[in-house]
């Protein structure tokens, strides 16, 4: 990993990264609220069934924009909750007759054995849900204590109208947002007011001061997140589909416990994996589960497949497109496999191969830190191959070494050499 200094900080600074900040709309620079690190949190799974390749989706874009920030030469402090407390485990643990901390137990090792074998190595920490109960509970009565949240016979809420901020994020008026009823309860004073905790007395149950019961899915994550990084951080990610409610209200609830804005300063989202029309969903009955997936393809494959659309566009699943994939790949890593197990004799490239590594290296850059634009960056790496494969022995050692480790350590970004 490349160290952070003065000069890096000024080299970083004349080639600046954009990112497409959901929060602005807009593209802006990145810059680190402290020197050279970023804290970024990425909305994990709620584990109660297997994870399928919209997830993937999701996970290998933060793990390349990750290894892209550190091939930069930031340091990336990634943390991920998992959701282990949640209706949905707690529906399906009934249904199996199983325990639901069981039940979330298996699944979240089954996550992390994709994630292992889709080679997701960014993160940092994984954190469960049920493990910051107690910093939830305490925001749920710092919020009611401002006057943010009330308690009903059900649970309690936090009244959106408090908080005049709400919509910001995913651009809704209030008249649109009164329009859509979060979850049906008549306990609540206002249809947009979303739960903070909900009183049950079975199933996966805590004691709070409002009896017995499971805090909401929202302020799970805000709590796991400010307990690691604080009241604010640079990057909060995950997929498009979570903007409303979810990263909605978690801006909400931070902000309006914190009086500090904003909560977090760059918002990434993920565009939707479709198949046909719809999104791949479990609830659709159309979802391909990561290990099936890796049945036929190889993670390098899927790598590839899945950097070849820019990560916020929706993408649409198809055969065709991975076998499209493979192709390029096999092709890419023949060249290159050329070129690194060829005998080196030298003669023709002497002088011009430091020239070559930084072209390529400079148009690699030059794509990625234009919103982490992989599709790109890929036809760069496919040209830069082909370029080695010419060059075939006809380069001296020490130039042989610069370039290969040039072509690996851009490539790793991408995580598609096997
Ligand atoms: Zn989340």
């Amino acid at each position: 990993m490349v160290t952070w200094s003065v000069e890096r900080e000024a080299e970083v600074k004349s080639m600046p990264l954009k990112v497409r900040n959901s929060l602005t709309r807009r593209k802006e620079i990145l810059t680190p609220s402290s020197g050279g690190e970023l804290k970024m949190f990425v909305c994990g799974p709620t584990v109660y069934d297997y994870v399928h390749l919209g997830h993937a989706r999701t996970y290998l874009a933060f793990d390349t924009i990750t290894r892209y920030l550190k091939f930069l030469g930031y340091k990336v402090h990634y943390l991920m909750n998992i959701t282990d407390v949640a209706e949905r485990v707690v529906q399906r643990a009934e249904q199996l007759k199983r325990d639901p901390v069981d039940l979330a137990r298996e699944y979240e090792e089954a996550f992390l054995d994709d994630m292992r074998a889709l080679g997701v190595t960014e993160v940092d920490i994984f954190e469960r849900a049920s493990e910051a109960i107690p910093r939830m509970i305490e925001q749920v009565a710092g919020l009611i204590e401002k006057g943010f949240a009330y308690e009903t016979q059900t649970g309690v809420y936090f009244e959106v109208e408090k908080y005049p901020k709400f919509g910001q994020l995913s651009g809704q008026s209030h008249e649109e947002l009164s329009l859509r009823r979060l979850e049906l309860c008549s306990s609540k004073r206002n249809p947009e007011d979303f739960s903070l905790w909900r009183k049950y007395d079975k199933g996966l149950a805590w004691d709070s001061p409002w009896g017995r019961g499971r805090p909401g899915w929202h302020i799970e994550d805000t709590a796991v997140s400010m307990a690691m990084f604080g009241d604010t951080y640079d990057i909060h990610g995950g997929a498009s589909e979570l903007i409303f409610p979810h990263h909605e209200a978690e801006i909400a609830q931070a902000e309006s416990l914190t009086g500090k804005a904003p909560f977090v300063r760059y918002w990434l989202h993920t565009g939707l994996l479709n198949v046909g029309v719809r999104k791949m969903s479990k609830s659709l009955g159309n979802m391909i589960r990561i290990r099936d997936a890796l049945k036929e393809y190889t993670a390098a494959e899927l790598r590839f497949y899945f950097a070849s659309v820019h990560y916020r566009e929706p993408m649409a699943y198809s055969h065709t497109g991975l076998k499209r994939a493979r192709r390029r790949l096999s092709r890419l890593q023949k060249n290159f496999n050329s070129f690194t197990q060829a005998q080196v004799r030298g003669g023709g490239y002497e002088g011009k191969t430091s020239a070559t590594l930084a072209r390529y290296e400079s148009k690699f850059k030059r794509f990625m830190n234009d919103d982490f634009n992989t599709p790109r960056a890929l036809t760069v790496l496919e040209e830069f191959a082909a370029a080695l494969g010419r060059m075939g022995r006809r380069v001296d050692q020490d130039s042989k070494m610069n370039l290969e480790d040039g072509f690996r350590k851009m490539a790793n970004v991408l995580g598609i050499l096997s």
